[in-house]
């Protein structure tokens, strides 16, 4: 189902770990040459280890999402390096600390909002105006179901970023569909990643936590990394050449 990669060089964000990393590899796996940025230096250079023995090619950015000048050296380095860029996985991101909505600090909702939503809205500024000379790409940026309508308590920036990327996306998508820039947005349920099992572990007043939120999924497991990475791949590839300004949910039934 998914189209080759071959010749196309694609950003992920966030590549580090999780969803990003199985991105990555993915996206190396069909043939793109790819750009691994991340904050966690170790991480990204461990997913360019893992390409490069596997796959293919690959280099690491150092980048935080939320600074201005790192995001433009980032999407600078991807065109000087390998002379475009084809496709964007904008799927950095953090949850923040849980609290309730008169709890939550000023702190913990700026860095939430820096990251997940002025991360996203940074790389498509830097991303459009090289894709529109080219003519055209493909950008997905990362929501969550909880962009929708499965809100999560106790994280109010976390849900308000994720609400906020859709509309994000929807607006860009309207903006640039002409100049043959596709924008959609992925919105996964529970999914297993390092970033859920951290949380997970902190939790020790309820050790069956992952079973409990298991049970709540029409399906009845967590999803996998591998499993969003896919649908990273199919909005990116030709085969979604008519899927544009979408909010794709893939949570195994949840959301219904
Ligand atoms: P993860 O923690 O495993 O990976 C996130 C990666 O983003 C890490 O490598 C981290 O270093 C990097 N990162 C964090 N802040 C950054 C910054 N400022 N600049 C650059 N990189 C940064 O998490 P994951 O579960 O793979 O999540 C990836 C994305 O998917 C996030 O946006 C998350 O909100 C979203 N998401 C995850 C789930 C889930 O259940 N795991 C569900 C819905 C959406």
């Amino acid at each position: 189902m998914v189209a080759t990669f071959t010749g196309k060089v694609v950003l992920v964000t966030g590549g580090g770990s999780g969803i990003g990393r199985a991105s990555a590899l993915a996206f190396a796996r069909e043939g793109a040459k790819v750009v691994v940025a991340d904050v966690a230096v170790e991480a990204g250079v461990d997913t360019v280890s893992k390409i490069e023995a596997t796959y293919g090619e690959a280099i690491f950015v150092k980048t935080d999402v939320s600074k201005a000048a790192e995001v433009k050296k980032l999407i600078k380095k991807t065109v000087d390096t390998y002379g475009a860029i084809d496709c964007a996985f904008n799927n950095a991101g953090i949850k923040g600390v849980s609290s309730s909505t008169a709890a939550c600090t000023e702190e913990n909702w700026d860095r939430v909002l820096n990251i997940n939503l002025k991360g996203v809205w940074l790389c498509m500024k830097y991303q459009i105006p090289y894709m529109r000379e080219q003519g055209g790409g493909a950008i997905v940026n990362m929501s969550a179901a909880a962009g929708l309508s499965n809100c999560l308590e106790r994280f109010p920036a976390y849900t308000a970023s994720k609400n906020a990327v859709i509309g994000l996306t929807k607006t860009a998508a309207l903006e640039y569909a002409k100049a043959g820039i596709r924008i959609n947005a992925l919105c996964p349920g529970y999914i297993y990643t390092p970033m859920v099992e951290s949380e997970i572990h902190q939790n020790h007043q309820n050790s069956d936590l992952k079973d409990l939120m298991a049970n709540k999924v029409p399906m009845g497991r967590w999803g996998t990394p591998e499993e969003i990475a896919e649908i990273a791949l199919f909005l990116c590839s030709d085969t979604a050449s008519y899927v544009n300004g979408h909010a794709m949910v893939v949570d195994g039934g949840l959301v219904a």
